[in-house]
This record gives structure tokens, C-alpha cells and sequence, in this order.
């Protein structure tokens, strides 16, 4: 997605977009927030395939009012299931830290802290999205190589290029100017010509 193609697909009752940083690929988000911010459209982040990536200068996923993370076995950093999102709005982390566990009132956390656990209240209906700590030892594992993962899928996306220079007609995913991919995909484009 563009500021362009989005700008064509906005309506009045347009409340939120999703934008997707596709196969690792940043979006363009600045132009977008400027778009919809004015417009007081909330701009969602799918990163799932983004860990690694970068956004003039920055993690993609941080400019975004909020993101949302893939761990699935799939993706660059995985830790078997699971996923997270990421904001600033103190608001909006802390309704997410209670929905993914029953909307509890009280985290599990506190409940342990505390001699007497107090007594919780469900406020909403909520679901059971909690991660193990086994999976977060994983995903922190997965964490610390993240750099290392990076270049490697880089150098490899530069060696299909190098190595598929001479075939004509193709053309292929490179770094945008205002970020750069994890390559957690390497894809071409086969132009009209060649079909
Ligand atoms: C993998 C992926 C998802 C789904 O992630 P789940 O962990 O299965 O929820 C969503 N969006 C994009 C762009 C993805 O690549």
C-alpha cells in the first residue's frame, strides 16, 4: 500500500487502516500517518514478517500507533506460535495485557506478587492469548541471533539478484530508499512483456 492507493480507498467511514510491511518489505508509513492522522483514521502496523526491518533509520513497526508481530514458525524470529503488538499507547497496552488473559481485572503476575491475591473482575469478555514462558525463553534466544539472521537473508537476496542479473525480464525486490528489508522473502516481479 501507497499514500496513493490508500488515499483513492479512503471513505468517511473509514476508522482504521492496515498497512503491511509485505514479506519484510517497509511500508512508507509517514506519508500515510500524515494522511490519516489529520484525518483521525488510526494507522495499524501488520510487522508480522518485519522483525529486523528498518524505517528511516528506525525498527519498522515503531512509527506506527500500534503494530502487530508474528512469531509463527514462518517468520524470521519465531518461537513456535504466538505474536505481539507493540504501542505507545499506555491505554491501549494495558486493555491488551487484560484481554489476552480474560480481561482479569488483576494480572496473573500480581496475583503472584501478593500474599492475599485480591480479587479479580472481569470487566469484558476477554480470551486466552498468553504466551509461555517457554516460548518467550525461545523468542529471546531468537532475539540475540536476530541481527545475525538479517544479514545472512540479505547476503543471500544479494546473491540471487547477482546470480539472476542476466535473466531478462525480471525484476527484483531491493531496499526501498527510506528503509531497508529483512529479506524474510525474496520475490521478483516478471514484467508484462515476458509473460
Ligand atoms: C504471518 C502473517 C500474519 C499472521 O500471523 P499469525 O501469527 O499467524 O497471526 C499476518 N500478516 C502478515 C503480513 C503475515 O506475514
Amino acid at each position: 500500500m501507497s499514500v496513493r492507493t490508500l488515499a483513492a480507498a479512503l471513505t468517511p467511514a473509514t476508522r482504521a487502516v492496515i498497512v503491511v510491511d509485505q514479506g519484510g518489505m517497509p511500508v512508507d508509513l509517514d506519508p500515510i500517518r500524515a494522511l490519516c492522522d489529520g484525518l483521525g483514521i488510526t494507522v495499524i502496523e501488520d510487522a508480522a514478517c518485519a522483525a529486523g526491518s528498518t524505517y528511516r533509520g528506525r525498527p519498522a513497526g515503531a512509527g506506527a500507533e500500534i503494530a502487530a508481530w508474528s512469531f509463527h514458525p514462518r517468520k524470521i524470529l519465531t518461537t513456535g506460535e504466538g505474536g505481539m503488538l507493540t504501542t505507545r499507547n499506555a491505554a491501549w497496552a494495558d486493555r491488551a495485557r487484560k484481554l489476552r488473559e480474560h480481561a482479569m481485572s488483576v494480572s496473573a503476575n500480581d496475583r503472584h506478587a501478593s500474599v492475599l491475591a485480591p480479587a479479580e473482575e472481569y470487566g469484558e469478555i476477554g480470551f486466552n492469548y498468553r504466551m509461555t514462558d517457554m516460548q518467550a525463553a525461545v523468542g529471546l534466544v531468537q532475539l540475540d541471533r536476530l541481527g545475525e539472521a538479517v544479514s545472512r537473508r540479505r547476503a543471500i537476496a544479494a546473491a540471487y539478484r547477482k546470480a539472476l542479473a542476466d535473466v531478462e525480464g525480471l525484476r527484483f525486490s531491493e531496499d526501498p530508499q527510506y528503509g531497508t528489508s529483512n529479506f524474510q522473502s525474496f520475490w521478483f516481479e516478471v514484467l508484462p512483456e515476458f509473460p
